[in-house]
């Protein structure tokens, strides 16, 4: 069987300067290259008219350019947010979404075929885990919001100004991303950070470390290597439970990971990045949502430089529960400031086309 070919998704700066001299080509042929992938977003080698055409022939005979195709596009009613059902060179398939907050868009990326935490209320959890992403596939998301952005900044205002008529407000490029699509981020370490350091680079999309925000539902070791590694992008950890046992009962990572070893490595977390984490909390209506539970976290993250996202839950085939209703979100607040903690209330958006937080699946 022939080799699949090299996917130049996979490829960081450097690994693709290091193809191109070993093929004997100038290292400006690499920087071209680089930037058709990531300025231009080049869909084609055909498009890469600047390149020497025996430099586009060795690549389109031994590499390719890993976009994925739309199997399905989904728009919520409100026309804040866009679901991609995206389709994998294994026939496995994924769903990124792109969401629009108070003037800015984000992309939601997956990180996995499914996933092995398997969290009692998210239907990412409820369909396992199939397999990682490779880094080619987490590039190939964001890349994918990008083209949408860029062809809606030219097609017209339909999404670029859907709440804000000023033209100040078109968005052009994306700019910030979430890793909290499908998957366990930090249960796919390498290929996740390798995708964020292509994403990074100055001379290609070059999202800000600040803008990338990753979600994790508490692998120890990862934390501890991000605060080793000094990551600079946003942490948030899953928390849901503030005791081991009610934890556990949602999150069953949480065996595996208990409650004391993971608030141990937030604060080493820290203390070592001198950074806030976010914790987030599902709220699930007479489950966790109530006084007494909101003091439990109180008292867990009391001194931690920390900031609470509740997460009103979202509905999802394999759990009963529902969402607490505004009040309780309210009140559980009030009672986390009384410790210090700032909080916010996720806005719920993209609930009717299955967009939310924890809604994202594939069928089998
Ligand atoms: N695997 C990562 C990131 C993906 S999920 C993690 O678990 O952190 C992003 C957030 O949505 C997590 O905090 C997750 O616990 C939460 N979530 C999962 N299912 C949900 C649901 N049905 N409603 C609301 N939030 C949910
Ligand atoms: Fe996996 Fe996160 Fe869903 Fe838990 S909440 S099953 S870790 S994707």
């Amino acid at each position: 069987m022939a080799e699949p070919l090299r996917n130049l998704y996979d490829l960081t700066r450097s690994d693709l300067h290091a193809l191109v001299a070993a093929w004997g080509f100038s290292p400006v042929h690499a920087a071209r290259l680089w930037s058709y992938l990531y300025r231009e977003g080049a869909a084609t080698f055909d498009a890469m008219t600047e390149l020497p055409a025996r430099v586009r022939a060795r690549f389109e005979g031994e590499t390719r350019i890993g976009l994925l195709p739309v199997a399905r596009e989904q728009r919520s009613s409100d026309g804040f947010t866009r679901k991609y059902l995206l389709g994998l060179a294994d026939e496995a398939r994924i769903e990124t979404v792109l969401m629009r907050y108070s003037g800015r868009v984000t992309a939601c990326v997956s990180s996995q075929v499914g996933c092995a935490m398997g969290c009692v209320f998210c239907a990412t959890g409820q369909m396992g885990f199939s397999r990682h992403l490779t880094t080619g596939e987490i590039v190939a998301q964001a890349l994918h919001v990008d083209r949408v952005l860029r062809e809606t900044a030219t097609e017209g205002p339909a999404l670029a100004e859907a709440d804000h008529p000023s033209p100040h407000h078109r968005h052009e490029r994306l700019r910030n991303i979430v890793l909290m699509g499908m998957g366990e981020p930090l249960h796919n370490y390498e290929a996740v950070m390798r995708a964020i350091d292509i994403l990074r680079d100055g001379t290609g999309l070059a999202l800000g470390a600040r803008k990338i925000s990753l979600s994790t539902v508490g692998v120890v070791p990862g934390i501890i290597r991000l605060a080793d590694e000094e990551r600079p992008m946003h942490l948030a950890v899953s928390l849901h439970g503030a005791t081991q046992a009610e934890r556990a009962a949602l999150v069953p990572a949480a065996r595996a990971w208990p409650l004391d070893a993971l608030m141990d490595a937030c604060r080493y977390y820290v203390r070592k990045l001198d950074r806030r984490i976010f914790f987030e909390w599902t709220l699930i209506e007479g489950k966790n949502d109530g006084a007494d539970q909101a003091h439990a976290v109180g008292r867990l993250l009391q001194g931690l430089k920390a900031q609470v996202n509740l997460i009103p839950l979202n509905p999802t085939a394999g759990y009963a529960g529902g969402p607490s209703r505004g009040e309780a979100a309210k009140q559980f607040q009030a009672v986390l400031a009384e410790y210090g903690l700032p909080s916010t209330v996720r806005q719920r958006r993209g609930i009717d086309i299955a967009a939310g937080c924890g809604q994202l699946a594939v069928g089998g």
